[in-house]
């Protein structure tokens, strides 16, 4: 007799699509099989039975020069649980001269207690802390306080890693075992354009686009590409946003170099053309949308092999937040997608190549091996019972603040009929979300520390 089971669904991993009834004992998954009996049964006839998702890149509460992300750590989570992640990593961002584990004490202060599903987070080292040895020969510290993956940012002033700093952090970062994951845009060159432009009176939405072009994001990947490769570290890059980064990675890769790529919804769904239509102050974000084109090569990526991991980079602000500027260069930068992320693959991959598998790969188990979440990411006995009951036939008409719960009055998906949405969601064997509404509690998720290589 198990605690739980749920019965009669098609279990879908990364590898196989199988009918097979699920039992859970406590927070585990205890076993596969038929006729399984238990305690409490959830019939999932018609329904998928899919790894919890993992979103291994989201801003909660991140402030962002006077803003603050609208979704903190409980409604965030909430939205990830109803979306059908049961696993975000967010970042640590210390300040000038802060102890990285200092930073990381006061970031689970304002995640323990409030969040619905587990999390972890990266270590952000900025440039101040990459200039410095002593911070640099310390990693293995923040690594065994389950942080084995360290942010670094080519551009933003103040934040960004100049060649060397680049190099050393890389190094140091292989060294205790870590992956660096990488912001990949040239960050001066980027801000020499943006200063031009604003020198020409070019203030709207759409230079922001104009003075971040493909060209520099894959200068930057290469770049990243070829530090990593001299500093003997593996590489994760970011919000893959164009064909032309994507290629940096595709070469790469094909060469045998240990590099991994995301993308984000925005860079399958948005183009550029949007940042000029009412409302297109809102679709800021870094790396900026593209052409249409690149959205197809991305989905080619990431059905076919050089995109592992899809990821939302939510980093939500309210439609007044993003109005009412003077020039696009002090809009608060970020989208939401925290909720609609599976959804959305399921949707739209699928008439693209995607298989189901594929879908589960790069929303589930790619993230989690990756990560070094060593408990999560598959359905087999002695993982933590983080499930989600996909229902694929339900349609849902994609609204803020009706469909969606996450804290922000916009989305850039309004309007977007999907099809198949979570019905039942279970974190560590916990309901968190039944018959498509939210049945979680703030606190019951956990950081979770994870493995380095
Ligand atoms: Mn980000």
């Amino acid at each position: 007799m198990f605690d739980t089971v749920i019965r009669n669904g098609t279990v879908v991993t990364a590898d196989e699509v199988f009918p097979a009834d699920v039992g859970i004992v406590g927070e585990r998954i205890a076993a596969l099989g038929e006729a399984l009996e238990g305690t409490t049964e959830i019939d999932a006839r018609g329904c998928y039975v899919l790894p919890g998702g993992i979103d291994p890149h989201v801003h909660l509460q991140m402030p962002q020069g006077a803003f603050v992300s609208a979704d903190d750590f409980a409604s965030g989570t909430a939205a990830a649980a109803l979306g059908g992640t049961t696993t975000v990593i967010d970042f640590v961002e210390p300040a000038p001269e802060e102890p990285l584990l200092a930073a990381f004490e006061k970031r689970r202060a304002q995640a323990d207690g409030r969040v619905a599903v587990d999390y972890g987070l990266h270590m952000t080292i900025p440039a101040w802390h990459a200039g410095q040895p002593a911070v640099l020969n310390a990693l293995d510290a923040v690594v065994a306080a389950g942080m084995p993956s360290f942010k670094l940012y080519m551009a933003y002033a103040g934040l960004h890693l100049d060649d060397v700093q680049l190099y050393r952090a890389m190094a140091a970062i292989a060294k205790a075992g870590g992956l660096p994951i990488v912001h990949c845009e040239n960050g001066p060159l980027c801000d020499a354009l943006r200063a031009d432009a604003l020198s020409h009176g070019e203030t709207s939405p759409i230079h922001h686009a104009f003075t971040r072009p493909p060209r520099q994001e894959a200068e930057a990947v290469g770049r990243a590409i070829d530090v990593a490769a001299l500093a003997g570290a593996p590489l994760y890059v970011v919000h893959i946003s164009c064909a032309e980064a994507l290629a940096r990675v595709q070469d790469a890769r094909a060469g045998g170099e240990d590099v991994y790529g995301e993308t984000c919804p925005q860079y399958l769904f948005l183009n550029a053309q949007l940042l000029d239509q009412p409302g297109g102050e809102r679709l800021i974000c870094a790396p900026p949308l593209r052409e249409p084109e690149d959205n197809e090569a991305l989905w080619e990526g990431l059905s076919g092999g050089d995109v592992d991991v899809l990821s939302t980079d939510h980093c939500p602000f309210t439609a007044a937040e993003k109005a009412g500027h003077a020039a696009f260069t002090t809009i608060p930068g970020g989208v939401p997608s925290i909720e609609a992320r599976l959804s959305l693959a399921h949707t739209f991959g699928q008439p693209r190549g995607m298989s189901l598998p594929r879908w589960v790969e790069v929303c589930c188990s790619n993230p989690a091996r990756i990560f070094g979440l060593e408990r999560k990411g598959r359905v087999i006995p002695g993982f933590d019972a983080d499930l989600v009951v996909f229902d694929p036939e339900r349609w849902v008409r994609i609204e803020a603040g009706q469909t969606l719960h996450e804290r922000v009055d916009w989305s850039p998906y309004e309007g977007l009929h999907v099809q198949g949405w979570p019905r039942d969601v279970f974190s560590r064997g916990r309901a968190v979300v039944r018959d498509g509404a939210f049945v979680g509690q703030a606190g019951w998720g956990q950081f979770v520390a994870r493995g380095g290589s």
